[in-house]
């Protein structure tokens, strides 16, 4: 079969899509945090027994799920969707916003929205799967149908491997996964090696003597050796690290003291950093540690200085001949795709799901934004403006994402298991 013939597949017999837009309505009014998304998982597993799917393993890693259809032999598949939401409280307005609450891990009642577009991708997995067997006659081999947990807080991906993913489902010979972000509606993009950054945070905590704000001689104040670790941890990135490389480095909280008249005995410093290469992420760490040391030794603080990882999350690299492959197909398919669509530094820990065992994988990236609210900000110059992934405002527009995010899974696994 040639790669028209995929796009022609597709065209011949299109499912219809309005039950997964009511589904999606569903999933986005009922979000669950990261590590909690047990009714979510249910759904996901009753929907999938009800497409025929006899091989279902539940509850790996977490409510990891993941669903095994065998079709003959030849190349398996892994078709992946992250499910979790965010403590955001919804502020979009639409028919179907969320107004759930939920327990944070830390016990604190934290309202809940699907401010990422998880939902999107879960909806467009399962009516990727439904299409995949209309026309199992088309390909053969196995496809793995598979929706991670906890991509939020970056643990999902590597807690399923850890509880034995590919233990229990055959390890596949490519993984391959979307994100929905804040681009036109109906547009799609990847391209070849790294298209998502790596992210790592850690709070950093500085000590010192606390005592009397009006005798400050007599305490080693954390104020002013926290607000000189915030200046200097700005020259990383602009001093150190080769311009070439892609580097981000942002002190995104600072904590210290409860009075104005009181001279604290620490402060928390939250620091998170991007990058691609490895040497550049081991040299971004060294930066931060000697200057913290080094200035933790300048205002002569009592106790060194304590680092905490808090998250971290692989670079996402794409292999070069699955991704030539995968843009190859699209090129055929969609109107708008860019195959040379610009690296994001945005994270995801979706890599890990093929990095652990070496398998190539492609991620690709959809745009969810309404033609007109994009048209309009295009040219006004002010794409930036149009809240994306993370905002409570942030809502993708149903159709035509998910028609392209449906269409894109299918043809991406079709290229590898075609006959
Ligand atoms: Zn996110
Ligand atoms: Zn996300």
């Amino acid at each position: 079969m040639t790669q028209p013939a995929l796009s022609d597949l597709l065209k011949a017999s299109p499912l219809h899509l309005g039950p997964y837009e009511d589904l999606y309505k569903y999933f986005h009014a009922h979000p669950e945090l990261s590590r909690q998304e047990k009714s979510t998982s249910e759904k996901l597993a009753a929907h999938l027994a009800g497409l025929g799917v006899s091989e279902i393993h539940s509850e790996i890693g977490g409510y990891g799920l993941a669903g095994v259809i065998r079709n003959g032999e030849g190349n398996t598949v892994l078709l992946r969707a992250d499910m979790d939401a965010l403590p955001v409280k919804e502020l979009t307005g639409l028919p179907y916003a969320s107004s759930i609450t939920m327990s944070d891990a830390e016990g604190n009642e934290k309202p809940v929205m699907h401010a990422c577009g998880h939902d999107m991708h879960i909806t467009c997995l399962l009516a990727a799967a439904e299409t995949l067997i209309k026309v199992q006659d088309a390909w053969c081999g196995t496809l793995i149908i598979l929706f991670q947990p906890d991509e939020e807080r970056g643990g999902g991906a590597q807690a399923m491997v850890d509880d034995g993913l590919y233990s229990k489902i055959p390890v596949p010979d490519f993984v391959l996964g979307q994100h929905v972000v804040r681009m036109k509606a109906g547009s799609i993009g990847s391209r070849p090696g790294a298209i998502m950054a790596a992210c790592d945070s850690m709070k950093i905590t500085v000590f010192g003597r606390g005592g009397h704000g009006s005798q400050p001689h007599q305490t080693v104040d954390p104020v002013l050796l926290a607000a000189h670790i915030v200046v200097r941890l700005q020259s990383v990135v602009s001093r150190e690290i080769n311009p070439n490389d892609l580097a981000v480095l942002t002190v995104g909280s600072l904590h210290a003291g409860q009075a104005e008249n009181i001279i604290s005995d620490r402060a928390e410093i939250g620091v998170d950093f991007r990058s691609v290469k490895l040497e550049v992420r081991e040299q971004i760490i060294a930066g931060i540690k000697r200057i913290v040391e080094a200035e933790c030794a300048a205002s002569g603080s009592p106790k060194p200085p304590v680092f905490t990882p808090t998250r971290r999350f692989p670079p996402t690299v794409n292999d070069n001949d699955a991704a030539s492959l995968v843009a190859a197909t699209f090129a055929t398919h969609f109107e708008d795709f860019d195959g040379d669509t610009p690296r994001t530094n945005i994270a995801e820990d979706f890599s890990t799901l093929a990095t652990c065992r070496g398998i190539p994988s492609c991620f690709w990236l959809l745009g969810g934004i309404d033609h007109g609210i994009w048209d309009k900000a295009q040219a006004e110059s002010r794409t930036e403006e149009v809240p994306g992934n993370h905002s409570a405002l942030f809502a993708p527009v149903i159709q035509p994402t998910m028609r392209v995010g449906v269409d894109a899974l299918c043809l991406a696994a079709l290229t590898f298991l075609k006959k």
